[in-house]
């Protein structure tokens, strides 16, 4: 392993009292984990998983260094295949199950979402495994259809369009259902109607035909925007009745098979998840009466990932497991259509998140740690100081936890005293550095005081995280993370190795990119949101690394080159039922010239003109021959290298 750079003045004595169970409880792993990940004896992050009924657990600090033997380097995707197959099984199992204990006289069949992670592997593992489950595909473009159609083989799985759909759309579609394929159109807007209806009496081809609603349950979370009156999907209820006429004028209300209904992603509250599948019945209901055959209800995605472990209805949490979710969808429907004896509907969901989220983790090391404490005690001002810097020395003298909230002011005030001294130049710069350094002691040695007080005053809740340290991390939160950025998601964050040790530091993180959202200082612990992590010190010599986990929906294709980081390594990791491990696949990440030629560079020409530049400055007499090969060939080799930090 690599030695990394260490700023960090203060190494700590590890915490004899300290142990792997005591991490577990800090970092929350047993609660967002769902079993699928904790923490071993000897302190490391493990996956567990089930092969052939049996639990088999691997230690992702081994997988890294097996990653690292295959001279893939961090930050990696580390994907476990074998947890997406569980999450596929327990989906369809546990539909199975509420139906059947329910009473339920029809089946389940799920569709995963492909945008939720196109990337090739994911989607052939989900149509591989869920094979047996029927489980079949979401497409919401033309690029999403064509995976969906060559992925579906010998299966019985649906197909979902939803999206705007074009007439090449629709006749791909119609070459699906022709070839056996139960493919559904889901209009969302009634203009998508007479494309269908045209296309499908030109090749002779009979749709399947479903409609999507605008609900008006109003969900918590931050997807509260998919449904509702103003939602941009779906179609009102008097556009509805028109679909209904035209159909039935068409000779084609006999098409009309699916009612579709997403209330939006991430729902965190059951209730909502009960209400909007009531109000779907509703539709359903009136469709059949309307004289549709109806026969399928569709309720999209939302059932949430318990990213906090919190087990609330909090954004970023929820309040149900997912054997609870199936039963309230199902009872749900039985109990609204049995009143009315109408036959109980196949029922649908695009479960993408919950599917497809446990089985990935982002994989950093830390490069560098940025730390507030000041190295050294700050010393005595000389004898012919500013008065402010006298002042502000003295503080530490009487510092006491009887006074610390006025010894507190006091700094403050003296501090933008002497800064504003510094400005009018009545101040120098050695006595500004001394000012702010002892300024950084009284402020840490206050924060020592806080935790053993039963009330800390308000002005100095947040000392923790403004004394925090940066851990500087070898990613890019744009490429990888990019939701955290985007809409304040938070994802559980730990050490994966260490953990039987304290973690004696609060940091928060920085990433590669030079731009001051490129941090993460909001985190999810047992109790709540916090502003700081708590990591280890570094040591000097090793690597230390973290990870980032839950991150298999969405994070992969949003994320963005911003400032040319390209796509990491991936590697994709299969578990043998004797513990050991295969690594399936794995991709290296991009090249600077493939980041270089998305955006629009032809890297030939750039080695080109480098290359004149580098003789004309042979010929100016700066470099000689032999140098200008060095040169070349160092410029060629970046090109070629990894767009992250290497120190390898
Ligand atoms: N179906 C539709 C129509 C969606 O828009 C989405 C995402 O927003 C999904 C399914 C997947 O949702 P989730 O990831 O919450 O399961």
């Amino acid at each position: 392993m690599n030695s990394v750079a260490n700023d960090d003045p203060q190494d700590t004595a590890p915490d004899q009292d300290w142990d792997p169970g005591r991490s577990a409880q800090l970092y929350g792993i047993n609660a967002w984990g769902a079993g699928y990940f904790n923490i071993s004896d000897r302190g490391d992050v493990q996956v567990n998983v089930e092969v052939d009924g049996l639990p088999v657990n691997v230690s992702v600090p081994d997988i890294v260094r097996g990653m690292h033997e295959r001279g893939l380097h961090m930050p990696a995707i580390l994907r476990i295949r074998n947890l997406l197959d569980q999450r596929v099984e327990v989906l369809n199992k546990s539909f199975a199950r509420a139906i059947e204990e329910g009473g339920y006289g029809n089946c389940y069949r799920g569709v995963y979402p492909i945008k939720v992670n196109q990337q090739c592997h994911v989607v052939e593992e989900i149509a591989d495994y869920g094979r047996q489950y029927n489980h079949g595909f979401e497409a919401g473009s033309k690029a999403e259809l064509i995976i969906a159609m060559a992925q579906l083989r010998e299966s019985d799985g649906l197909i979902i369009c939803n999206g705007y759909k074009d007439a090449e759309f629709i006749e791909l579609g119609l070459y699906a259902r022709q070839m056996g394929i139960p493919c559904f159109f889901v209009v969302e807007t009634l203009s998508e109607l007479p494309i269908i209806i045209e296309r499908s009496r030109a090749l002779n081809i009979e749709p399947l035909i479903g409609v999507r609603i605008k609900t008006t349950v109003a969900v918590d979370g931050y997807w509260s925007q998919d449904s509702g009156d103003r939602s941009i999907f779906g179609l009102s209820t008097t556009s509805l009745m028109r679909l209904v006429e035209q159909l039935r004028e068409a000779g084609m209300l006999h098409c009309l098979r699916l009612l579709h209904c997403h209330l939006g992603s991430q729902i965190p509250n059951i209730r909502n998840v009960r209400s909007g599948v009531l109000e779907a019945c509703r539709f359903y209901t009136g469709l059949v009466q309307e004289g549709a055959p109806m026969g399928y209800l569709d309720l999209g995605g939302g059932l949430a990932v318990d990213y906090e472990g919190a087990r609330t209805n909090s954004t970023h949490s929820m309040n149900y497991r997912l054997d609870e979710y199936c039963v309230n969808i199902v009872e749900s429907i039985r109990e609204t259509l049995d009143p009315l004896e109408i036959d109980h509907p196949v029922i649908i969901s695009e479960s993408g998140r919950a599917t497809v989220a446990y089985s990935s983790m982002l994989l950093f090391n830390i490069l560098n740690v940025s730390s507030s404490r000041p190295t050294t005690t700050a010393g005595t001002p000389p004898e012919n100081c500013v008065e402010t810097l006298r002042n502000l020395h003295d503080i530490q003298a009487r510092l006491s936890e009887q006074n610390f909230q006025e010894c507190y002011n006091d700094a403050l005030f003296y501090r933008d005293e002497l800064r504003e001294l510094f400005h009018h130049g009545q101040a120098s710069l050695r006595e500004r550095a001394l000012a702010e350094s002892i300024f950084l002691e009284v402020l840490h040695r206050i924060a020592a005081m806080l935790p053993d007080l039963q009330r800390v005053p308000p002005e100095l809740q947040h000392l923790e995280e403004q004394l925090s340290d940066i851990y500087y991390g070898n990613f890019s939160l744009f490429q990888s993370l990019p939701d955290i950025w985007a809409i304040d998601q938070l994802f559980p964050i730990m050490p994966i190795h260490r953990l039987g040790e304290k973690p004696e530091r609060s940091a928060i993180l920085a990433d590669l990119t030079c731009d001051c959202d490129g941090k993460i200082d909001r985190f999810s612990t047992p109790d709540g949101e916090r502003n700081v992590l708590p990591l280890h010190p570094l040591i000097p010599g090793e690597e230390y690394y973290l990870g980032v986990f839950l991150v298999g929906a969405y994070q992969e294709t949003l994320g963005d080159l911003h400032n040319l980081f390209g796509d990491t390594n991936v590697v994709n990791v299969a578990i043998n039922a004797d513990g050991s491990f295969e690594f399936a696949r794995e991709f290296h990440g991009d090249s600077i010239a493939d980041v270089l030629s998305y955006v629009e560079y032809e890297p030939k020409q750039l080695q080109e003109n480098f290359r004149l530049v580098a003789e004309k400055a042979v010929r100016d007499g700066r470099i000689s021959v032999a140098q200008r090969s060095q040169i070349v060939n160092a410029f060629k080799d970046s090109l070629h290298g990894y767009t992250y930090f290497e120190n390898h």
